[in-house]
């Protein structure tokens, strides 16, 4: 098998990743950073993102698995401690996968037609970089309503508990196939009116966004923001491609989500 390690470049992280790079290929493992079967992400949720948008064109053939330097991370959850123990897991190999769903943008442009497609593991957010947004939302081909605000973020079941989380939106499993539409500060009055509360969209029911005044957006797909002008419209839905993560042991999202937001409290 082959794999890569890829680390967020400070010192704890690059000693763990000099160390599984050099057990690993002792127990004969291949180090491959252009076609890896298992991508190992040594840093924060941050470098696991950035793993997973460094191999994004092999995600049918990749793995990704995440250890954390810092705090516990959603993606990054294996402990600098527990790495020996996940060295002689992966020399085990074959591993089980769990898939979780990705959404999908694709930006149209007013001139010339073309588009930009992209996927994201945790969101999309549409913003400005002065005064609101303004745009159109269709939901399924039908006019939804007409949004006026700081933004919208477009979120995946595993991202929910990322910016999504910040803005009120529900967590959402990643067993279920959907995305999540979750309003910043929209304006709400006698002219505009927004539904207020987040949507859930299932598979195949797409979200359509067409600017009505101002073309030109700052459009962040996960960790990278770009300026995007000229923009006729912005279609989201649950990708087809899913990201596929190593599983060597069983640690339940709701586990996840209660280790890193509540505490265990049990008194
Ligand atoms: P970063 O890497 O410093 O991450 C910011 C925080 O978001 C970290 O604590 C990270 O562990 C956490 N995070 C990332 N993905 C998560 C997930 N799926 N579930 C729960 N927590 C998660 O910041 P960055 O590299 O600029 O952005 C990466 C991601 O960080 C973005 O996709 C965004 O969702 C998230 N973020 C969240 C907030 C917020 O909650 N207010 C603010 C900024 C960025």
């Amino acid at each position: 098998m082959k794999f890569k390690v890829v680390s967020r470049g400070d010192k704890r992280s690059n000693e763990i990743e000099a160390t599984m790079k050099q057990y690993l290929t002792d127990f004969n493992l291949e180090y491959d950073r252009e076609e890896p079967d298992l991508v190992i992400s040594v840093g924060g949720d941050g470098t696991f993102l950035e793993a997973f948008h460094r191999y994004i064109h092999r995600l049918d053939k990749t793995a990704f698995i995440g250890v954390h330097t810092g705090h516990l991370g959603f993606y990054a959850d294996w402990t600098p401690d527990e790495v020996e123990k996940l060295i002689i897991e992966i020399a085990k190999t074959p591993f089980q996968i769990v898939e979780y769903p990705l959404l999908e943008v694709i930006i149209r442009s007013t001139t010339g037609g073309s588009e930009d497609r992209f996927l994201a593991l945790n969101e999309a957010m549409i913003k400005t970089a002065d005064g609101s947004v303004v745009f159109d939302v269709e939901i399924k081909g039908e006019h939804f309503e007409t949004f006026r605000g700081d933004g919208l973020c477009i979120s995946t079941p595993s991202g929910s508990t990322a910016y999504n989380k910040a803005l009120g939106g529900g967590i959402i499993h990643p067993s279920i196939e959907a995305i999540q539409l979750t309003e910043m500060a929209s304006i709400n009055n006698r002219v505009f009116r927004t539904i207020g509360s987040p949507l859930i969209l299932p598979k195949h029911h797409t979200c359509l966004l067409k600017p009505t005044v101002d073309r030109s957006f700052l459009i962040a797909i996960d960790h990278f923001t770009e300026t995007y002008t000229n923009v006729k419209s912005i279609q989201f839905r649950v990708a087809e491609e899913r990201i596929r993560f190593a599983r060597f042991r069983p640690f339940p999202f709701w586990d996840r989500v209660r280790d890193s937001f509540v505490g265990n409290q049990k008194v």
